[in-house]
């Protein structure tokens, strides 16, 4: 761990940085601003295509951006008339299809960034073997990558990125290639190494559950733009935006309309009381709004009358979710921790969980 007292405050400063591929496209990042403090650990969250490996390249200096400036430990790095190569920067990469050497051994794979630094041999020596130590490999030192599992792989690729104690370390989807028991087993590891080591450290994904479960803060980004960054818990409770609710938590949108202190939707009458609005205006002087209800907010009940039908349901284990839809076809998702299952075909009854701060409205609503 490095001293406190001797860290900088944050690792990484970007301000309003920019890049765009060719004039008649929008940029592929887009003003991006964002400050990460030594130590923490951000997983750059968003679908396929917003950005997140261009910002990668930009912060790594494999991209250089059109505007704005990077400062890395306090050092600007590109922009304001600065530009400092890749192997200048201190960074490490890790990426999705590990980028291993084929014919070096996992010892050598490691010792590679090390030996350009002139150090003693047994310096090198000794942080390789500190490295392997900390990914978990030791034993297998001797071995070519063909010769390890993808997990293992992926450990090498760590290793590699950590050995030269880098400011900060990039991880570009790096457990999207492995199957699915490794990939859970791996992410849990793959935090408890960075912090372990200390490491200031971006972890891309467009996994949302693999972003909540891991990171100290999760940045959501929309077409080439940061959308919303906070800590997994803000980002579930208070999303900013629809795009970040649909993205992060996968909750239901029920187009809601105000009826003095209620909202009515499609669940019934849900007063204002119980709902907060995204950006935090006067919730009164909405007229019209999309309502964000989660999947675990809903309470439902078989019911002959009821408005709902169940159209499909899936055992999750420990709850059902189950697909629910009115005769005018509005749908809504919900997740209960039914004992015993509803049959498929059932009619019940659907509610809001009374009390509970459910609602997010988003105004205005989508048509
Ligand atoms: P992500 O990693 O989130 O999937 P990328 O950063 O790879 O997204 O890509 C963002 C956008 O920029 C995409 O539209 C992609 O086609 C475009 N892009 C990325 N790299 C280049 C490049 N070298 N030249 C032109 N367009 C690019
Ligand atoms: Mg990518």
């Amino acid at each position: 761990m490095i001293p406190a007292s001797v860290s900088p405050a944050s690792v990484l400063q970007l301000d309003r940085v920019s890049r765009q591929f060719a004039l008649n496209v929008p940029p592929a990042v887009s003003s991006v601003s964002l400050s990460l403090p030594t130590g923490e650990l951000l997983a750059l969250l968003g679908p396929s295509g917003c950005g997140k490996t261009t910002l990668l390249r930009l912060i790594a200096g494999f991209e250089t951006p059109q505007s704005g400036t990077i400062e890395i430990a306090n050092q600007t790095v590109a922009g304001a008339g600065k530009w400092l190569p890749p192997e200048k920067r201190s960074v490490g990469m890790v990426f999705q299809d590990y980028a291993l050497f084929p014919h070096l051994t996992v010892q050598q794979n490691v010792a590679f960034g090390l030996q350009n630094h002139a150090k003693p041999t047994e310096l090198v020596q000794q942080r390789v073997k500190e490295s392997i130590a900390l990914v978990g490999l030791e034993g297998m030192e001797q071995r070519f990558p063909h010769q390890l599992s993808g997990g293992q792989q992926q450990r090498v690729a760590l290793a590699r990125a950590l050995a030269p104690y880098p400011s900060l370390v990039l991880l570009d989807e790096p457990l999207s290639n492995l199957d699915i028991q490794v990939r859970l087993r791996l992410r849990q590891e793959l935090r408890d190494i960075l912090k372990t080591a200390g490491t200031t450290a971006i972890f891309v994904t467009h996994d949302q559950e693999e972003a909540l479960s891991i990171a100290d803060r999760v940045a959501v980004m929309r077409q080439g733009h940061l959308e919303q960054i906070g800590t997994p818990e803000e980002l579930y409770r208070e999303p900013t935006s629809r795009f970040v609710a649909e993205f992060v938590t996968q909750a239901n949108f029920l187009t809601a309309q105000r009826q003095g202190q209620v909202w009515q939707t499609a669940i019934g009458l849900i007063p204002l009381t119980q709902t907060i609005s995204a950006d935090s205006s006067d919730i009164t002087a909405i007229d019209r709004a999309a309502l964000m209800i989660r999947q675990e907010d809903v309470q439902i009940q078989l019911h002959p009358q009821g408005d709902w039908i169940i159209r499909d349901r899936q055992f999750l284990g420990r709850e059902y979710r189950y697909s629910l839809q009115t005769v005018s076809g509005e749908t809504l998702i919900v997740r209960t921790a039914a004992d015993a299952p509803f049959a498929i075909g059932s009619a019940v009854k659907a509610e809001v969980i009374p009390g509970l701060l459910c609602g997010f409205a988003i105004a205005p609503a989508k048509p």
